[in-house]
């Protein structure tokens, strides 16, 4: 009896499998992820899109970060009609032009959204990623209108706040894409050197070439809970290593353990630590120490008063050859 070879291909299989319903998954965009927890719209929008039952912080669009940052109060939008253009002529799977328009379709002008706001009650100039637009990617818009932030914020001597959440720089503008990261970079050290204050909010994800320039030179650094920052992504990783990496690659509260974050602060907390952070930072040193200091310089003057005799005098000669007033 012959023998019936079974005939498998798998480019087969995948055709037989075309047009087949896959399992619905819900695309409700005011349900938890995490704990399941149902929320309205509007409730979900009040709460900074956190939710409430287990603290899962949903993703966030550019223009309503900035109504987030600014209470929910009115705040001018900066450059809002500044547009990519498309020199390489780049196409993929489909052109660069018409994956624009799509993007625009959803009502995003660009992948930064920037403006002049007040952020618990403290003026300043404040942008923020969006990556519902080419997955907030990086290109030529992005670079000009953070340095266009930068460039205001020195001249009207106010901190600049930006919160990033992008996959990289933007594939389709190739070269030109890359050039941002030197250009945002050269923004921050024009704010650096004019000592104008710079607070970075890295939201999830933050990787790529937006991680690895601008996001990384800010004077603060928060990062929202559970955000992956990386360079690259831990799947990208681990098909090149072929090793498994931990579950908390990346994760935000890794990379504070690591030290490349300062603090990991919760989405409805954030106003209220950006607020305080930049009156500490823009604060005119005529105008004496701040609290802190001056707490301090207090308790070391009373822990050198306690001290005995013989330490007292030494500690008067060395700050006296310090030339320090004893
Ligand atoms: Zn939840």
């Amino acid at each position: 009896m012959a023998i019936r070879r079974a005939q498998v291909s798998i480019d087969r299989l995948r055709r037989r499998g075309e047009g087949r319903k896959t399992k619905a998954i819900p695309a409700d965009e005011t349900s938890c992820p995490r704990c399941g927890s149902q929320f309205g719209a509007d409730e979900l929008r009040r709460n900074h899109r956190v939710c409430g039952a287990c603290g899962h912080h949903f993703r966030v669009g550019g223009r309503e970060r900035l109504d987030q940052l600014a209470g929910f109060r009115d705040w001018d939008e900066l450059w809002p009609d500044m547009r990519a253009a498309d020199p390489l002529r780049f196409t993929d799977l489909e052109p660069y032009v018409r994956r624009v328009e799509k993007a625009e379709g959803k009502g995003i002008g660009e992948a930064l959204i920037a403006g002049d706001l007040e952020i618990d009650k403290v003026p300043c100039i404040a942008a923020a990623m969006d990556f519902g637009y080419l997955g907030g990617s990086m290109g030529s818009v992005v670079g000009e209108k953070l340095l266009r932030c930068c460039d205001r914020a020195v001249e009207r001597r106010v901190p600049f706040v930006v919160v990033t959440a992008s996959g990289g720089a933007r594939m389709q503008e190739g070269v030109l894409a890359l050039m941002q990261m030197t250009k945002t970079i050269v923004g921050f050290e024009v704010l650096h050197d004019a000592g104008v204050p710079a607070i970075v909010v890295l939201a999830h994800p933050t990787t790529g070439g937006v991680w690895a320039s601008f996001a990384a030179l800010g004077d603060i650094t928060y990062a929202e809970p559970e955000a992956l920052i990386s360079f690259s992504g831990p799947r990208v990783i681990e098909q090149t290593t072929r090793e498994k990496l931990a579950p908390d690659f990346g994760l935000s509260e890794t990379q504070l353990a690591n030290g490349q974050v300062d603090a990991v602060v919760d989405r409805r907390e954030l106003n209220e630590r950006i607020g305080r952070s930049m009156s500490i930072l823009s604060r005119d040193a005529s105008a004496g120490p701040a609290p802190a200091v001056a707490w301090a310089r207090d308790r070391a003057g009373q822990a050198a008063r306690a001290l005995p005799g013989f330490s007292r005098k030494f500690l008067s000669r060395v700050r006296r050859e310090e030339g320090e007033e004893v």
